[in-house]
């Protein structure tokens, strides 16, 4: 399923690059993250020091690598990026490390996919900006300690818990991002068409926004298909019709969800009466990593109230029946 059309995996990436905003105040949503991080700069600016390590947490395509470059920018450092699974060896970090600058910032997505042995060297590098390296091997092995910049970590993740406590514990700023409002996705919407110089009227922006599953990403993608439609269409402006059409055709509907989505909850309703079933029962019957299912699929379905987690396992809740143009089971329906 990998031509999903709301997956939030960062594919067509230079493509999203041209609708990335470039300071805080472009950033539309996660006001609280906005305003904290819009403190810590300026202190940390007006001290003329590093800032602190910074850890964002939050599903895919939320603008978790956008505010870390935003975060750059407005310090007025180098942005310097890479992620979990790309550092293979202790050496590749020492690398990455030892060639930063004073304040300069070092991205890390993914960071919970670190391996153990590359994690062991972060420790010191954040806490005490030191690189402890063992050179050699056997009676002739010594260790060397190496000073480094005092850099600023801005790390992501999708989901905290993946993360060992001690890592976790070395990020003095935490960042949760949740899901954008359908206004919020509303303005990202029409600023992305504005960009793109297309015409479109709000209720073309708004169907636009209602269907981008909270997300950012999604946003700009479903933007391109609905203008590829509208082209060929030969409309003048983006209409709130031409959106619908668009969108239906790519099997999203009308709360977001698409094909993956619905084959989810209509499995849980169908095989096994609603649930509780176990996350690992499902991405069996999906064909589908247990990952995506727990980092991309169900924080939407959680938040949109369609199912919960439950200690014995997932279950559709009277909504999800209802959405499924189901009877709600008796033990359900109050
Ligand atoms: P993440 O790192 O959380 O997966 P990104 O920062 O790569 O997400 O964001 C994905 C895309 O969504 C970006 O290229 C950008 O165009 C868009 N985007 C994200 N957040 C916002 C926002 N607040 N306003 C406008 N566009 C955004």
């Amino acid at each position: 399923e990998h031509d999903r059309i709301i997956s939030a995996d960062p594919r067509g990436e230079d493509a999203d690059a041209s609708l990335r905003p470039q300071s805080l105040d472009e950033f539309t949503g996660q006001a609280e993250a906005r305003s904290n991080l819009k403190i810590f700069i300026e202190a940390a600016k007006g001290r003329g020091d590093a800032l602190d390590h910074v850890l964002f947490v939050g599903p895919p395509g939320l603008g978790k690598t956008t505010l870390a470059q935003i975060m750059a920018k407005e310090l007025g450092v180098n942005f310097r990026s890479t992620s979990g699974p790309v550092i293979a060896k202790a050496g590749d970090l020492a690398a990455l490390l030892t060639n930063l600058e004073e304040r300069d910032v070092l991205f890390i997505d993914e960071i919970h996919r670190l391996n153990p042995a590359v994690e062991e060297i972060l420790y010191p590098a954040m806490e005490d900006y030191q690189l402890d390296l063992i050179i050699g091997e056997g009676p002739a092995a010594r260790s060397v300690k190496i000073d480094l910049a005092r850099f600023t970590l801005v790390a992501a993740t999708t989901r905290l818990g993946l993360l060992t406590t001690p890592l976790r514990d070395r990020f003095g700023i935490p960042v949760r991002l949740n899901f954008y409002s359908v206004e919020e996705l509303e303005d990202i919407v029409r600023r992305g068409a504005r960009l793109l110089g297309l015409s479109m009227t709000d209720d073309g922006a708004q169907e636009i926004a209602r269907r981008a599953r909270g997300t950012p990403r999604i946003a700009g993608r479903l933007l391109r298909r609905v203008r590829d439609f509208a082209e060929v269409a030969k409309a003048d402006s983006v209409t709130q019709k031409i959106a619908d059409e668009a969108l239906t055709r790519l099997s999203v509907d009308n709360r977001g969800l698409d094909q993956l989505d619905s084959r989810y909850l209509t499995m849980i309703a169908m095989n096994f009466g609603g649930g509780p079933v176990g996350v690992e029962t499902i991405a069996a019957g999906l064909s589908e990593p247990r990952d995506a299912i727990e980092d991309i699929i169900e924080p939407y379905l959680i938040q949109q109230g369609l199912i919960q987690r439950t200690p014995r396992g997932r279950l559709l809740t009277a909504n999800a029946w209802r959405h499924l143009g189901l009877d709600v089971p008796k033990d359900l329906a109050q």
